[in-house]
């Protein structure tokens, strides 16, 4: 792409080089299989037909070519011997200063004395300021050209005289890579078409390489597609997490994960650190690779496609963007609710966890009536509060499950398993007792949940009298009936018709039948 814009360097044109002789090399050892499979036998031939142009590559440039012109260097030796004269008279000029610098120093009894090249001056003569007199004399056959603090520079006539031959020895060099550079950028040019073809089948060779290894490795199974819209994975596994664990030396628990039309909206709930998470986007992973065409981190899967994936997961906060954790989770909540069809497939972590008690427990509650009722979409949704498990009355596609844990010794196991069924309690102290919470704190926590449990008990809990609610449907019932009133009204309506007053009349009215006067 540089080289094409013109902004392309002898870097860039190594790159290529050695792409292309990789892509030869893989043509090669491919090629020599017994049996390939379609994909790799249509995407072969791409590979072909660089080699004229790799070898006048390999020849003309350096191994490793500097992404800079302005110092040279990057045309190699051999390859053009006018070129290499250049470079030599180079070489010998400055190996004529260094060996001025030891007759002068020998002349005039300064050790010191330093013959130094920069971008200003050019090639000069340096002396340190206390032995610059001799030097300064008529005669001296030196010419001052510059004090400085504590040196004094000079030219001398021979010295000009190398200078000049070596400036421009190394002028004529650096123009003669110019122009080879051109000439070969020139040939990238010629075949761009035909190198970019071989780099998109080298990525696409790539791609089902990297996937093949991570299957073969991880022991993934080839999932299966339905017609159904189910989500049926046993022994799933998140490979990420999987082989971080793996590093530890500790075990991933696989879990199934069974969505069908009938159990379409599985709530998990379960101790924090239990994995609820972790299960929730395994699953989305798993439906991620599978229509990629991937083999999936499982034992084994068969799903019904999904038109589109939608996930609520994680802190991504975006303070920066002025808006705040919960108003980040709202806003893609609210999308989800929109756009989410009985195709889609969603996960929801924790909504409604970053407000008050009331207003999350109400909101999640609402959220998971209106993706059972209205979305009707395969869903997964974690969450702490108990409460929501009574949904499973009401809702008839949700499905109860929590991640186990149990106490030993007074200690949290937490066993990372999804079982049937709502988790029997929180222990939202033990986790932070493994977190290091200082005991007086965890003793404290303790107290109030006590105090708080019995409130609960005594009142019927946070969900007291949720259960005198009218269904979601009668809510949606009435949104519906607004709208349908506006359109009979509209329907008949011959808008050509009407005189500005009629019109400014009909507007009053319709916002009368959508109940907002
Ligand atoms: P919280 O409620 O606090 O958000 P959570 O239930 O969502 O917690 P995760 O974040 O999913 O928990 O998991 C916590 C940790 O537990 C992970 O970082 C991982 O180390 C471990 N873990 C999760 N699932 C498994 C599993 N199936 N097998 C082994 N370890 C797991």
């Amino acid at each position: 792409g540089r080289v094409v814009a013109g902004r392309g360097s002898p870097r860039d044109l190594g790159q290529i080089r050695d792409g292309l002789d990789g892509a030869r090399i893989l043509r090669e050892r491919l090629g020599a299989m017994a049996e390939r499979p379609a994909l790799l036998e249509s995407l072969l031939p791409a590979l072909d037909g660089h080699g004229a142009m790799v070898d006048l590559f390999t020849r003309a440039l350096v191994t490793t070519p500097p992404t800079e012109t302005s110092q040279g260097g990057y045309i190699a030796e051999g390859y053009d011997a006018a070129l290499d004269a250049l470079r030599l008279a180079g070489r010998d000029g400055r190996a004529a200063v260094a060996a001025m610098e030891a007759r002068y120093r020998a002349s005039t009894g300064i050790a010191a004395l330093k013959i130094r090249h920069n971008g200003v001056l050019g090639y000069f003569v340096e002396v340190p300021a206390k032995n610059a007199d001799p030097l300064m004399a008529a005669g001296s056959g030196f010419t001052h050209r510059q004090t400085m603090a504590g040196a004094v520079r000079f030219n001398s006539p021979e010295l000009h005289e190398e200078a000049l031959r070596i400036t421009q020895a190394s002028g004529h060099a650096l123009a003669a890579e110019a122009a080879h550079l051109e000439e070969l950028i020139g040939h990238v040019l010629v075949r761009r078409d035909a190198i970019a073809a071989s780099a998109d089948a080298l990525a696409r060779i790539d791609v089902a390489a990297a996937l093949a290894e991570r299957a073969a490795e991880g022991r993934w199974c080839l999932p299966e597609f339905t017609e159904t819209p189910d989500l049926y994975v046993e022994g799933g596994r998140h490979p990420v997490v999987e082989s971080a664990l793996a590093r530890l030396g500790e075990r991933f628990i696989a879990n199934d994960c069974h969505l069908q039309p009938d159990k379409r909206l599985w709530l998990v709930s379960g101790p924090n650190m239990g994995g609820k998470s972790t299960f929730l986007r395994q699953n989305a992973l798993i439906v991620i690779l599978a229509q990629a065409g991937s083999y999936v981190p499982a034992t084994s899967a068969r799903l019904g496609l999904v038109d589109r994936l939608f996930s609520r997961v994680g802190a991504s906060d975006n303070l920066a963007r002025g808006r705040s954790t919960f108003m980040v989770e709202m806003v893609e909540t609210a999308a989800i609710l929109a756009q989410a069809t009985e195709r889609s497939f969603v996960i929801l972590d924790e909504v409604g966890r970053g407000t008050s008690t009331y207003d999350g427990l109400a909101i999640a509650w609402a959220v998971v009536e209106g993706i059972h009722e209205a979305n009707r979409c395969r869903c997964l949704f974690a969450t702490h509060y108990h409460e929501l498990t009574r949904l499973a009355d009401t809702l008839d596609a949700l499905s109860l499950h929590h991640v186990r844990a149990k106490e030993y010794k007074g200690d949290l196991v937490l066993l990372h398993e999804v079982a049937d069924g709502p988790a029997d309690r929180s222990y939202g102290i033990a986790v932070a007792k493994l977190a290091g919470l200082p005991p007086p704190v965890l003793a404290r926590a303790a107290q109030v949940l006590e105090k708080l449990e019995k409130g609960r008990a005594e009142t019927g809990g946070l969900a007291a009298g949720l259960g005198e609610m009218p269904l979601f449907g009668a809510a949606l019932d009435a949104a519906e009936a607004k709208v349908d009133a506006v359109r009979d009204r509209l329907s008949g309506m011959d808008i050509d018709a009407l005189t500005p007053r009629q019109a400014l009349d009909l507007l009053y009215e319709l916002k009368g039948l959508a109940g907002e006067e």
